[in-house]
């Protein structure tokens, strides 16, 4: 039984809006890591689905009371972790109306609308950071989902589509390559593409933290003596621990010499070529052969929308196409059916949130709002420079500062930041995650949340300092 009319759905509607906007206005007043203990949300659900429908009333109150307290506030610009899932107020509104269609766009016919501006939201985003004029591009969920796309289509293309038809059993070994410090996603890629994850080789990196070329070719020569088939490179545009950026001109003169597939993972530094001054970074890009970024990191769009593009579609088509009896249509010939443009059947309505973003902030917007971060990054990066028992550990290339607190004296360095790290965490007033670089535990300040102010962010770097003097450490 439907437990709700059109005229309730209205009036609650109504209330969910107010309480959403007055949310992300005051989202930074929450603690922003959940402070809750392990299965303390899960205790507070009952066993088993009730047997009578409950009111919208009584929902949304335990919503307040139950969930809220367990979850993470990543809208908060007190958000320094990981990296960033920025949403914006354009982004909300799309989702809303896309949930609301509740579309399933598959195929061009389930809506001409969504695979129509799907097809021109690629294009936009690609003349936006700088891809090739005559490369098309998909909306896939996440970039792991694309860098999987990526090593299948590489799988056939030098399989001939052998690999499609009759399997992996009668291949020689194939290789993958990416630096040490790329993402876990490309070693889960190569085990799902039935590789063997021995076959992803982690190429030494230079002292910034990007891929050593002459490491590169050295591992590919002594593969192919070897009789190992090079498989696919992948190159990082910001890598997940530093941002560090892979020499994209030095690997893909690489590729070209030995023939091997190139896939660029911008995942997150991607949203930067939208700035001409960071259009270094994708010099090369003409001869690679896949590239993806997520607008729903770092361009103020909901997740998920990763965008993948790629030199020749008809490469993807063919790897992913199937085509059962009940999905053919008369259209098949002259539209794009993206459900052969990646893994799953089922798609959401993602373009229309890049249209709203794109159209509510235009270039512009979208330019001053990331400009704005690198500077805020710079004036932080300065202060912790200026701090003798402070280091900082990697380039700072974006908006991400890599830094421990190093005060004299002290032997177990990587000990004192953990406990630093997890008493900023503790305390909710700011969220902050690690990672290890040359076996150094490290602190990352990302400052690219999508409400972060120069405010919010000099009051991170006092609270910073004001606990490491609570401490008991002087510096
Ligand atoms: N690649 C890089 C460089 C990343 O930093 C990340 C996630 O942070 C990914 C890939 C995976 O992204 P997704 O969650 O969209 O699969």
């Amino acid at each position: 039984m439907l437990t709700m009319n059109a005229e309730s759905f209205r009036q609650h509607a109504h209330q969910f809006v107010d309480w959403m906007a007055d949310y992300l206005e005051q989202v930074e007043n929450y603690p922003v890591k959940s402070q809750v203990r392990p299965k303390d949300i899960y205790h507070q659900i009952p066993e088993k689905a009730p047997m009578e429908g409950e009111s919208m009333d009584q929902l949304f109150q335990d919503f307040q009371q139950i969930i809220l307290p367990g979850i993470t506030h990543w809208q908060s610009p007190n958000f320094f972790a990981y990296f960033p899932a920025n949403n914006s107020y354009p982004s909300l509104l799309a989702e809303m109306l896309t949930a609301t269609l509740g579309a399933q766009c598959m195929i061009w016919e389930t809506s001409p609308a969504a695979a129509e501006l799907e097809e021109r939201m690629m294009n936009w985003l690609g003349q936006l950071i700088g891809i090739p004029d005559n490369w098309e591009g998909v909306i896939q969920a996440t970039a792991s989902e694309a860098t999987l796309s990526a090593i299948l289509s590489a799988r056939e293309r030098l399989s001939d589509f052998e690999v499609n038809r009759s399997g992996l059993m009668n291949q020689d070994r194939m290789r993958v390559y990416g630096s040490s410090q790329t993402h876990s996603s490309i070693e889960k890629a190569v085990k799902i593409a039935g590789l063997g994850k021995e076959n992803f080789l982690g190429v030494a990196v230079n002292e910034d933290f990007s891929m050593s070329p002459s490491a590169l070719r050295e591992a590919i020569q002594s593969d192919l003596q070897a009789g190992i088939q090079p498989l696919c490179v992948v190159a990082t545009l910001g890598t997940t621990s530093t941002t560090a950026i892979d020499p994209l001109q030095k690997i893909a003169d690489i590729c070209s010499e030995f023939g091997i597939w190139l896939h660029v993972d911008a995942a997150y530094a991607g949203s930067a070529l939208a700035l001409p001054e960071y259009r270094w970074m994708i010099e090369g890009l003409e001869q690679a052969d896949s590239f993806v970024f997520n607008p729903h990191k770092w361009m103020l769009t909901h997740f998920d929308c990763s965008a993948y593009f790629v030199k020749d579609p008809d490469q993807l088509v063919r790897t992913f196409e199937i085509l059962p009896e009940y999905l053919k249509t008369r259209a098949d010939r002259v539209v794009n059916n993206y459900r052969d443009w990646g893994i799953p059947l089922g798609r959401r309505f993602r373009a229309l949130k890049l249209w709203f973003v794109l159209r509510s902030y235009g270039v512009e917007g979208i330019q001053a709002f990331l400009r704005e971060q690198i500077q805020i990054t710079r004036n932080i990066k300065q202060q912790i420079l200026d701090e003798r028992s402070f280091e900082i550990l990697a380039p700072v290339n974006l908006n991400l500062i890599c830094f421990r607190y190093c005060p004299e004296g002290v032997e177990d360095l990587d000990e004192l930041n953990a406990r630093l790290l997890h008493r900023l965490n503790d305390s909710g007033a700011m969220y902050l995650t690690h990672t290890k670089l040359n076996g150094k535990y490290v602190l990352r300040l990302v400052f690219g949340a999508a409400r972060l102010s120069r405010s919010h962010a000099q009051q991170a770097w006092n609270t910073i300092r004001e606990t490491v003097y609570e401490m008991g450490i002087e510096f």
